[in-house]
């Protein structure tokens, strides 16, 4: 009876927080697993003062279900502190894959990912997983304040600081414009924001920690146009100072990355600047870019006939 009253006046999120976490717990013994990855372990180097240097050498990866499939067979790539690198190739190819080993997701049977020049298995877990702000197509926004949904209770971040990373992810104007502003509730119960607007709360909640490196995964994929311009310049705001990975479905908007990483059939086809790239007589790349300016034009033919309508 104390634990019901106890759970009853706990604030509605937390206890969904508590609800997924017995959730999960539950499935882990029903299918009589424990993680393979213990991520409130203390173990593990911790780097003082992260530079954010990237490098995958020679990695190869299968997911354990599926070890007739190598996703990544012999990939070697790198990113220099501050640049901004953009992962490309045809759906399934290991995009994804490959972020989900940069944070421990997974591991890799052979060859190393390493951040700083440091195996990232040798990392400290947690400290990895601050080290590093992700995007993800769809935000996964929670029931609660806006303040909350960036600061995801961590008791470190002030709301000097949520401020700031929101003015970083274009976001401070609109939520100032809110009656409760930051206290602001959203999802049920609260307002609904667009898809962009929570794009944004993503973006600040990404990078609250003044992480050294971002990972964008497809972060503008599931947007209208006009959300998408907004979210890309928050993007541009958001990965200055830091080692950026972007995996992006629309190709033009890589032209003034510093270095574009062709995969595919697990391994690095080409690599080089968006200019470079085109260059190549049949190149992967080349052929990429072809493919979507035919298909955006004609996208453009089909909506024209709208404008008279
Ligand atoms: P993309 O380059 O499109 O991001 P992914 O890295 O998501 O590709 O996926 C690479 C391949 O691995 C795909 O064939 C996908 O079906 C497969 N895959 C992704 N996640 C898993 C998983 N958890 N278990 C087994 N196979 C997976
Ligand atoms: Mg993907």
């Amino acid at each position: 009876i104390f634990g019901a009253y106890f759970l009853g006046v706990l604030s509605p999120h937390l206890m969904t927080i508590l609800k997924a976490r017995v959730a999960a717990a539950v499935i882990y013994r029903r299918i009589r697993r424990t993680p393979v990855i213990d991520c409130y372990s203390s173990e593990g180097k911790i780097l003082q003062n992260p530079k954010g240097k990237i490098e995958f050498q020679n990695v190869h990866f299968w997911y354990p279900n599926r070890a007739e499939k190598k996703i990544l067979d012999g990939a070697s790539w790198k990113a220099d502190p501050g640049q901004t690198i953009a992962l490309v190739g045809p759906s399934g190819c290991g995009k994804s894959t490959s972020i989900g080993l940069l944070t421990r997701l997974y591991e890799a049977q052979k060859g190393t990912v390493s951040i700083d020049d440091i195996d990232v298995n040798m990392l400290n877990i947690h400290l990895l997983r601050k080290m590093i702000g992700i995007v993800q197509q769809e935000p996964t926004l929670f029931n609660g304040t806006i303040f909350e949904n960036v600061a995801l209770g961590d008791e470190s971040i002030t709301e000097e600081k949520v401020i700031q990373a929101c003015k970083i992810a274009n976001a401070d104007g609109f939520v100032q414009k809110l009656a409760d502003g930051y206290n602001t509730l959203i999802g049920a119960g609260g307002i609904q924001l667009s898809g962009g607007q929570k794009q944004r709360i993503a973006i600040a909640r990404a990078v609250v920690h003044n992480p050294p490196i971002l990972l964008l995964d497809e972060a503008t994929s599931a947007l209208d146009a006009e959300s998408e311009i907004l979210v890309q310049t928050a993007l541009k705001s958001a990965s200055k100072g830091r080692t950026t990975i972007v995996i992006a479905h629309r190709l033009s908007t890589l032209r003034d990355v510093d270095k574009i990483v062709v995969l595919k059939d697990g391994m690095v086809q080409e690599m080089g600047t968006h200019n470079e790239l085109l260059e190549i007589e049949d190149g992967i790349y080349a052929k990429l870019v072809k493919a979507q300016q035919f298909k955006d034009d004609s996208d453009e033919v089909k909506v024209e006939p709208k404008k008279y309508a």
